[in-house]
């Protein structure tokens, strides 16, 4: 069948050659201008200034931005697209580019280009932010004891980068704020929901018990708004420290998830205590508390020690060979020499 336009060439699509059917059918809308809102604070980006999305590489943003708003006619699709941005002045970006085009049995080429206007906004989660919106606050306390810095550093850490993490999910979750209180941290949470998900994982990482409240803060869309509270209480001892737990000492060796490690000071064996157990502990002595003796002679699984109170000469049960010196901690009425660590 010859084309019904030119009488000449094989009708390839819709009774048309390929020349009178790509000469009568536009088929790449690229509008002449495309606005984008930029937000000022974070450089998200927004079609609509109602979705937001963030973008590693800001130009890559525009471009991708940009290029869906270029549309093809029904029946034919991208099967190759180059493009580009290049700026012209912080407001204004040119997107050029190149469209392989499949339409029916028709392929075609596609030079295009376009002018990008930027509108510097600020997306809903900068106002959030800066105007310090939160839903809940996460209370780490240790108990009876100073958070040293090092631990301060450690549950931070755990709570951004779980925060972080739950970005991916949803861009209104964030930290507003992060302040050192008496006794410990305070960490402002955009979303309840993600505050309490991380407290939790949190108590469970350190071993700390969570307990929840909630306080009513207003009304917010005709609905009562409460802000919530979610208390980490740290467990008093650390990993170093020494415990007592059914009437032995232990060493704490360290806890995953909740499960803790203890080392025996009487029989040297490693043993594991799960969850509400290890509310059982009870804090005999601090990692810190440990005395340096010296080494007077050793053999034997063996060693003999001067305390330094006394100047006596004592006998301990050491398994590993010591130095000059020797770390003792004192237990109750009871003595170990502790390997070097
Ligand atoms: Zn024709
Ligand atoms: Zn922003």
């Amino acid at each position: 069948m010859k084309c019904f336009k030119c009488g000449k060439n094989e009708a390839v699509q819709d009774g048309l050659c390929r020349e009178c059917y790509l000469a009568t059918h536009d088929l790449v809308k690229v509008p002449d201008y495309i606005d984008l809102y930029v937000c000022s604070h974070c450089g998200a980006i927004s079609s609509d200034g109602k979705r937001w999305t963030d973008y590693e590489d800001f130009n890559e943003g525009l471009e991708e931005s940009a290029a869906s708003r270029i549309s093809v006619s029904r029946g034919t699709v991208i099967t190759e697209e180059e493009s580009s941005v290049i700026e012209k002045d912080p407001h204004t970006y040119v997107l050029k580019g190149h469209l392989s085009l499949k339409t029916g049995p028709i392929f075609s080429e596609k030079d295009f280009q376009s002018t990008i206007r930027i509108k510097t906004s600020t997306c809903p989660r900068c106002t959030r932010l800066h105007g310090g919106y939160y839903e809940a606050i996460i209370q780490i306390r240790a108990s009876d004891r100073a958070m040293s810095e090092e631990e301060k550093t450690e549950y931070e850490d755990i709570v951004s980068s779980r925060i972080e993490e739950m970005k991916n999910i949803s861009r209104d979750i964030f930290i507003t704020q992060e302040e050192e209180v008496h006794g410990g941290i305070d960490i402002y949470v955009s979303k309840s929901r993600a505050a309490k998900s991380t407290a939790r994982y949190l108590a469970e990482e350190v071993a700390g018990r969570l307990t929840e409240s909630k306080k009513l803060a207003g009304r917010k869309e005709g609905e009562d708004f409460y802000r919530f509270t979610y208390l980490v209480r740290l467990p008093e001892y650390r990993k170093g420290d020494f415990v007592e737990y059914l009437g032995k000492y232990y060493r704490v060796l360290g806890v995953t998830g909740s499960t803790w490690k203890l080392l025996s000071m009487e029989k040297g064996n490693e043993i594991k205590v799960r969850g509400r157990d290890a509310e059982k502990f009870k804090l005999s002595a601090k990692k810190e508390d440990s005395e340096e003796w010296i080494v007077v002679s050793a053999g034997n699984g063996e060693i003999q020690a001067l305390d330094p109170y006394t100047y006596r000469t004592i006998t301990l049960r050491c398994a590993d060979k010591p130095g000059e010196k020797v770390k003792v901690i004192r237990l109750g009425d009871e003595l170990y020499a502790l390997p070097d660590d």
